[in-house]
């Protein structure tokens, strides 16, 4: 199905879940059948500047685990047992040859289990162009910029010679204003979803944002122009839920079970950080200078959103969830993380106190990705559900 052809809303879905499932990535196959001299790089989360790669047209592909669909066989050999399981099934599907027709491979820094996990792929995958991306800490310009500067600009220089190409000014300000589209459009069905939640489900708002790690930009933006179009010709009554903000599920994502349990259990999800890369910038970038390159820098150090993988400086964390919580009209938090998630977990006291501070309700889980009982979170999020509705 091509994602430019669409004539209904449950075709896009059917297109979304396609991918979601497709471990082999047959649209990545396919693209490079047609640019047999470009490359393709799998990335891990969180964010990374994908606009690079689009100068140098390269496909950026997301590498977000395989859930529970496959086992994990050699997977487990590379790890030790107390940590999330992410890793477990990308090394497999590495070692299964899923990323064959992959290029290389973007390894962001979020956690110490990622930068392992990067040097465990360059040892078994010494053909393949490996690249651990560090970001800065330190927010300015003069030290964390100039830090941050040189990164991009080695990235730049590397994929270039992979790839045969140079990154021009004009190729980056055309792929920021792609990238610039794309925020608006997935801002717009941000909106409708969270005026009319009961219209797009949780587990297709999830499918369509997953689709943005697999598509071109150019067909990704037609994808989101034609889906947000199809849902605002829905028609739905709303149900008895109460709303929530999903937070914690940034880099190992919950099953698509989880996610249609919280929301089976009466809970609406008004926002998460399921897909958090794709919305990592919160401004438009200027994408008419002539340095680019400078204004991706200056985006990430002074636009970024909120995330347990970067140092809070002075926006404290929790005063921007329960903002994020009062502007999304919500009635509460359901932390929901991946089992040993450092970055996630570590916060989560902070962020509780925080949500306490602010009188707002909150309740918590973890998952990992190929769970499949979900009675218990069920049982949790229903009485959340309920305590509210009954209660507040
Ligand atoms: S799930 Fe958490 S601990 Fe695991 S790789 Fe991702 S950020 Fe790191």
């Amino acid at each position: 199905m091509n994602p430019l052809s669409l004539n209904n809303y449950k075709q896009g879905i059917e297109l979304a879940s396609g991918m979601f499932n497709d471990l082999a990535f047959g649209y990545a196959t396919q693209w490079k059948a047609l640019h047999p001299d470009r490359r393709i790089i799998g990335y891990m989360p969180i964010y990374i500047p994908r606009e690079i790669f689009h100068a140098h047209q390269i496909l950026p592909v997301g590498l977000f685990g395989a859930g529970d669909r496959i086992p994990v066989v050699r997977g487990d050999a590379f790890f030790q047992s107390y940590i999330c399981h992410i890793p477990r099934t990308v090394i497999e599907c590495a070692l299964n040859g899923n990323y064959d027709h992959f290029d290389g491979y973007i390894f962001p820094a979020i956690c110490d289990v990622i930068r392992n996990l990067s040097g465990i792929f360059r040892v078994n995958f010494k053909d393949k162009y490996i690249k651990y991306l560090d970001f800065p800490q330190n927010f300015s310009a003069d030290i964390g910029g100039v830090f941050y500067r040189t990164e991009l600009d080695r990235l730049s220089s590397d994929v270039g010679k992979l790839n045969g190409t140079t990154a021009t000014v004009e190729s980056l300000n055309h792929a920021i204003t792609l990238y610039n589209t794309n925020r608006h459009l997935l801002r717009a069905l941000d909106d409708f979803r969270m005026e009319s939640p009961h219209i797009i489900s949780a587990v297709d708002y999830y499918l369509i944002r997953r689709a943005g790690a697999v598509l071109t930009i150019e067909d990704y933006n037609q994808f989101l122009q034609s889906m947000t179009d199809f849902a605002k010709t829905i028609v739905k009554e709303p149900e008895d839920k109460i709303r929530v903000v999903v937070s914690g599920a940034f880099c190992e994502q919950p099953p698509l079970g989880l996610i249609k349990t919280i929301e089976n259990a009466g809970c609406y999800i008004v926002d998460d950080d399921f897909q958090l890369g794709q919305i990592w910038l919160t401004k438009d970038i200027p994408d008419d200078t002539d340095d680019p390159m400078g204004a991706l820098v200056d985006a990430y150090l002074n636009d970024s959103i909120h995330s347990s993988a970067v140092f809070e400086g002075d926006r404290p964390k929790g005063d921007q969830l329960a903002k994020q919580v009062r502007d999304r009209n919500a009635d509460g938090v359901i932390f929901c993380a991946p089992s040993f998630c450092d970055p996630a977990l570590l916060d989560r006291p902070l962020l509780e106190r925080a949500m306490d501070k602010h009188h707002i309700r909150h309740s918590g889980f973890q998952y990992h990705e190929n769970l499949g009982q979900f009675h218990v979170i069920k049982e949790q999020a229903g009485t959340f559900a309920d305590m509210i509705k009954l209660w507040e």
